[in-house]
């Protein structure tokens, strides 16, 4: 078997893999696999391997980096592309065309300049999750909880951008039982909020759960798992 044919077929045991666990997952918590997405995080691989992925029915990809979400974009089109990680306003121009769903959203300036960025491109729409700091780790981005006071506000601002939902990341720990509680907090904050919110604001998303932690996160009712590591560790490593 060539080369290229060993790293594809490994590449489709890690999905296969991946895919019965949060099958295994959604029929503990008595949920429906179609209500969790896969997003697969491609920062630590490289475009070839990422390119894989359509041709294994994985269409939705993450990256956490702009520069690196538009090197990839480039290189692996006719894919959905999530933006999961920080975005200064000043590469919003170069990156919203790219992007299918932005997860980060991580203050109110920056959501203000999307909505603002997507007028002036005459983009009717774009989802978005909210990023909480539910860990409230300082050198975390993301809003906090108590900030969510001021969403109705802040939403009647809003033409283009709708908000569909919350994303946090856990504080990391090998035991991913550490992360049920932050995990149930944002559901709790979503379902609340849920309540007061006129559409298109839906609420229906919650990005949360990585590689370490995702079963417990579908157990609490993710809708966007984002996974790197589990699908990528040690299959080629990232071009300089
Ligand atoms: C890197 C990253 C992931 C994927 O992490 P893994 O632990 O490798 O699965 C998910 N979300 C965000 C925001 C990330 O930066």
């Amino acid at each position: 078997m060539s080369q290229a044919l060993q790293l594809r077929e490994k590449l489709a045991e890690r999905v296969r893999q991946v895919e019965e666990r949060i099958g295994a997952a959604c029929a503990r918590a008595g949920r429906s696999r179609a209500d969790v997405t896969l997003v697969a995080v491609t920062k630590s691989t490289t475009a070839e391997i990422a390119s894989l992925l359509p041709g294994l029915g994985q269409l939705d990809l993450g990256e956490s980096r702009p520069q690196e979400l538009w090197r990839k974009a480039a290189l692996v089109p006719n894919v959905r592309w999530h933006m999961i990680g920080h975005l200064q306003r000043n590469k919003i121009d170069k990156t919203l065309p790219l992007l299918h769903f932005f997860h980060s959203v991580d203050s109110w300036r920056l959501l203000q300049a999307l909505d603002l960025e997507c007028a002036s491109v005459e983009r009717d729409s774009l989802p978005i999750c909210l990023e909480l700091n539910m860990s409230r780790e300082a050198q975390k981005h993301g809003l906090a909880p108590e900030d969510m006071n001021e969403l109705p506000a802040r939403l009647a601002e809003l033409k283009h951008v709708q908000v569909r939902g919350l994303m946090t990341m856990a504080a990391f720990s090998e035991d991913p039982e550490e992360s049920r509680a932050a995990f149930r907090e944002l559901r709790e904050l979503r379902d609340r909020l849920r309540a007061e919110l006129p559409p298109p604001h839906v609420l229906e998303h919650l990005s949360m759960g990585m590689t370490n932690d995702f079963e417990v996160a579908i157990e609490e009712g993710s809708t966007l798992i984002r996974l790197g590591s589990i699908l990528f560790e040690g299959l080629g490593e990232p071009e300089a």
